[in-house]
């Protein structure tokens, strides 16, 4: 039984070592990605996790941002370029919120010719999915979250796996206490942490309406997670996963796992590398 999820990128916004936070949970019967960073640097991040992007069928985006959008859009132009090849067949299921999914037809209607937008539109199924939704797609079922974000329609969710682990996401967003009961608990909650506490000067997180690894950190140990998975941070900090890593243990009491570029996580029996 394969449970695993594969990310693609852990950075920022402008990430200077590593891609755009973006990453893919498989189980048996899905390949389920989330977000696509910032533009075709996809590709390579695909490459290099032995993934090529025909087997793609399940795109999720947690919201409008450049930097988990445009990846988006790639792919789907790829996609495109495959289906007319006679290469890929079948629907292509594209899950968001309202604003993204209409962010995303309006900039693939403005950027892609004609006739790849009209092809798009032939083989996609948008799902545009709302807080409290559920869907069963191949082996697992989801559950949609609003992640209470102040600056712009975030959507996060509860995957429930095939062997009775929970993996939530809350996109780029820290845990919004609002959003405790609906995560307690959870085996894996995968968030975003901008930087250290102890770098909020330097970096400058709150203004960007992000948060540290101590404030993810305390929020998560109410919320009785078991393993914090985070990424969307800065990537110039010495010995990252060392550091974030002390930070979060002083306020969380479950696993941490601070994964880089490329990394893997095996969902059933913990992170392949600690
Ligand atoms: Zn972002």
């Amino acid at each position: 039984m394969t449970e695993e999820i594969i990310m693609l990128g852990t950075g920022s916004a402008f990430p200077r070592k590593s891609y755009n936070s973006c990453f893919i949970i498989r189980t048996d019967r899905l390949m389920w990605l989330t977000d696509g960073g910032g533009g075709n640097g996809i590709f390579n991040a695909l490459a290099s996790a032995g993934i090529n992007p025909a087997e793609l069928r399940h795109l999720f985006v947690t919201h409008s941002h450049t930097d988990h959008i445009l990846g988006i859009i790639w792919i789907i132009r790829r996609i495109v370029n495959l289906t007319l090849e006679g290469a890929y067949s079948g629907r292509l299921n594209v899950y968001a919120n309202s604003e993204a999914a209409d962010a995303l037809t309006e900039i693939c209607r403005l950027t892609f010719l004609k006739s790849y937008f009209d092809t798009m539109m032939s083989i996609t199924d948008f799902h545009i999915v709302a807080h409290g939704d559920r869907l069963a797609v191949e082996d697992v079922e989801v559950e949609f979250i609003d992640c209470r974000s102040e600056n712009v329609l975030q959507t996060g969710y509860i995957m429930h796996l095939p062997s009775g682990h929970t993996f939530a996401t809350l996109g780029d967003e820290a845990l919004n206490p609002r959003n405790a009961d609906l995560v307690a608990g959870t085996d894996y909650l995968h968030c975003g942490a901008f930087c250290l506490y102890a770098d909020r000067e330097r970096f400058r997180p709150y203004e960007k309406h992000h948060f540290t690894v101590r404030d993810v950190a305390r929020e998560a140990e109410k919320a009785a997670v078991k393993t914090m998975i985070l990424s969307h941070s800065e990537d110039v900090t010495e010995r990252k996963q060392e550091n974030y890593t002390a930070e979060a243990a002083a306020e969380f009491s479950g696993r941490i796992i601070i994964p880089a570029d490329g990394e893997r996580i095996d969902l059933i029996a913990g992170s392949g590398i600690f």
